[in-house]
């Protein structure tokens, strides 16, 4: 498995060889962002029903849009699971739905981690910063240990041939001073310095922005920015241009909505970084988007399912216990069930849209880099757990879904009987008889003793 920090150029011509192989076909461009990049899309299968995939959302989220391309890599017609994938869906990947702050990310890592650096060296490095990251966690001072690291880079490492860009993440920089040095690496938003993820009319933060507030980061390593101005991350919008939706934003709210209206949608995989968990929850829908409570609480049960069929594919630690055993069961993707009111553009694609699951990649947290600090651990853990993840949960998401409506239409009958935490705990047995039923019919070999530990597993109290 190729394990080296990708930059900006090295996806492009990543992708232009998955399509030379013939299996995947280019589509045309979702958009053109601000500064002239391509926010390219590709498309696999001949099914009814649409899958869309999606990578750097958060442009310093580099190893979203590795991931991606492993999975776009590891598609084969000639095996029989992506074969069954294929006839019954039509998968969308948009490997980089932020270019811009991809290539702003990448720019400033290439100037500490060049392409030829030995594997061993850009361990080294992305190790330091993930310790360091998680010392800024732990012991907060007004200079981030890790961003230190990057401190002598400014916008003069994105390249000339990208000006437009580059101008404008100099003018950010000469109009906020108080952004910390050492923060291009760390560069989630897009070229005009907003947050795609955070760029939201239900924000609750767009108040206090234009109400000409400062708003600090919570957490202690990100505590020196002020999310109220452009800046590498967070910032919904630029308070001087008012409320406007992004051209990121708009390009896939746009291929959702296409794909729903259609009613051919049924799943949207958003990939993310860092945590090594799985948000599946649809949140408190604002009222204005007048969404039943039935349709809420449908969606709900069948993305709880779908999150836990993914879920119970993934580990985070591959090695073993002190009896020798393998402990990747124990080390399985938390699947989030807390409930909040939606904010971000995610929490309304779940709420207006089908099954929708936001996935956490790697469970050492520092973006970009601390994700590639333990090679053979966890970043190979995260990318072959996902792997096998994702083409689970396509492969058995149908008779999920199915299985669902089911169960909703009769629990929903019964009277008296919807007390959340008892159908949670329910939908948990339901799941687990179900998991061990498919796997033996689909002949699925459980590579780590899955149904033993299953039955193992005490299931005597509900959550
Ligand atoms: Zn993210």
């Amino acid at each position: 498995m190729e394990k080296n920090i990708i930059d900006y150029e090295q996806t492009k011509e990543k992708l232009q060889d998955i399509v030379k192989k013939g299996t995947i076909n280019k589509e045309k461009n979702l958009a053109i962002t601000k500064y002239g990049l391509p926010i390219e899309h590709f498309t696999v299968g001949k099914g009814e029903k649409d899958v869309v995939i999606t990578g750097a959302t958060h442009g310093s989220e580099i190893i979203t849009t590795d991931f991606v391309i492993k999975l776009m890599e590891d598609i084969n017609p000639k095996n029989n699971v992506w074969s069954d994938i294929l006839k019954e869906f039509k998968i969308h990947f948009i490997p980089i739905l932020n270019p811009e702050g991809y290539l702003i990310s990448t720019s400033a890592i290439r100037q500490l981690i060049p392409r030829q650096m030995e594997q061993e060296e850009v361990q080294k490095i992305c190790k330091q910063y993930y310790l360091a990251y998680r010392e800024d966690d732990v012991n907060p001072k007004t200079v981030k240990r890790f961003q230190k690291m990057f401190e002598n880079i400014d916008y003069t490492c994105i390249p000339e041939k990208y000006h437009d860009l580059r101008e404008s993440v100099k003018n950010i920089f000469e109009k906020y001073p108080d952004l910390p040095k050492g923060c291009l690496q760390m560069w989630s938003s897009n070229g005009n310095g907003v947050d795609i993820q955070a760029n939201s009319k239900y924000n609750p933060q767009i108040d206090k922005i234009m109400a000409n507030k400062k708003i600090y980061m919570k957490s202690k390593r990100f505590d020196n920015i002020d999310i109220s101005h452009p800046g590498p991350i967070n910032c919904p919008f630029d308070r001087e241009q008012g409320f406007k939706t992004e051209i990121e934003t708009k390009a896939i709210t746009e291929l959702l909505e296409e794909l729903n209206e259609k009613d051919k949608l049924f799943l949207y995989l958003n990939y993310h970084s860092t945590g090594g968990m799985i948000y599946q929850r649809p949140s408190i829908p604002p009222e204005e988007l007048h969404i039943s409570d039935e349709e809420q609480e449908k969606n709900e049960k069948i993305n709880y399912m779908l999150s836990q069929a993914y879920a119970s594919r993934t580990y985070k630690n591959k090695s073993k216990d002190e009896f020798g055993m393998d402990n990747r069961n124990k080390t399985r993707y938390l699947v989030q069930t807390g409930q909040m009111a939606a904010t971000c553009t995610n929490d309304i694609f779940r709420i207006k849209y089908p099954q929708d699951l936001l996935i956490e990649l790697s469970a050492m947290g520092g973006n970009p880099i601390a994700p590639y600090g333990d090679l053979e651990g966890n970043y190979t853990n995260t990318i072959k757990s996902n792997l096998d993840a994702t083409k689970f949960t396509l492969h058995i998401g149908s008779l999920l879904k199915r299985m669902c409506e089911e169960f909703y239409n009769k629990v929903h009958k019964l009277e008296g009987h919807n007390d959340y935490e008892l159908m949670m705990w329910f939908e948990q047995r339901i799941f687990d008889e179900f998991y061990n039923k498919i796997m033996n019919f689909l002949g699925i070999k459980d590579e780590f003793g899955e149904n033993e530990e299953k039955k193992k597993r005490k299931c005597d109290q509900p959550r």
